[in-house]
């Protein structure tokens, strides 16, 4: 039996436009963590949280309509299965990637991790497609680099990114692991850059919020990004 997730909620959240964040749901994760979007107590709100066990989905009185993922890699799949489960909730995931999701273990590049469990998701994304959830419309970006089929939600009409591992807090992706491609990554993060506003808040898959217009002024990466593009 894989040990009891260690949870711990700060009991903050940030509203950015209607998306309600919980950004404060920082748990600390032993098994495993994913992205969920929640459909919850009234129309036209949605409560985003990252990092969840199906335990803290029933304390937080709301409805789990989907799961999307950015990628697979298992820090970010790990807890997948027992959440689709409890929650009956779909699975998108990255169709690049689906083989990963059905064998978690196998892709776990370092000894120590686990066990995950394996899942077959019930949907597939690659970029372009638009997502009809919880009263919003996500549309599918593709932004590999830090995996091979990773992938960017935008809400649309809200200044909102969940982007994974592409872009964070002065710092962008790893792209050490296999698959991973720093050019690629680079050409991922410039069309986020190209494509959406400053004020855009990018929600990542690891560290603090933050917006583009700060990555976009101080990130040394992206800095860096446009020196290249000059
Ligand atoms: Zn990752």
């Amino acid at each position: 039996m894989p040990a009891p997730l260690a949870i711990r909620l700060r009991g903050v959240t940030k509203r950015f436009g209607e998306i309600t964040a919980v950004d404060a749901l920082d748990l600390d994760v032993e098994e495993g963590t994913c992205v969920g979007l929640l459909g919850p107590n009234g129309a036209g709100k949605s409560t985003t949280m990252k990092m969840l066990t199906a335990q803290a989905i029933a304390d937080a009185g709301v409805t789990l309509d989907a799961i999307l993922l950015t990628h697979t890699h298992f820090d970010h799949v790990g807890a997948v299965a027992p959440i689709a489960r409890a929650t009956g909730a779909p699975v998108y995931c990255p169709q690049l990637e689906v083989p990963v999701l059905q064998d978690v273990m196998a892709f776990v590049p370092w000894p120590g991790f686990g066990p995950y469990e394996s899942w077959d998701p019930e949907h597939t994304v690659a970029g372009g497609e638009s997502l009809e959830l919880a009263g919003l419309t996500f549309d599918v970006i593709f932004t590999p680099g830090h995996s091979p089929g990773h992938v960017t939600y935008a809400v649309r009409g809200e200044p909102a990114l969940f982007s994974g591992d592409v872009l964070f807090q002065d710092s962008v992706g790893r792209t050490d692991l296999p698959g991973g491609d720093g050019p690629t990554l680079m050409r991922s993060i410039a069309s986020l850059l190209e494509r959406f506003e400053d004020d855009t808040v990018v929600f990542p898959g690891h560290m603090g919020v933050t917006t583009l217009g700060r990555e976009r002024a101080s990130n040394p990466f992206v800095l860096q990004l446009a020196d290249l593009l000059r």
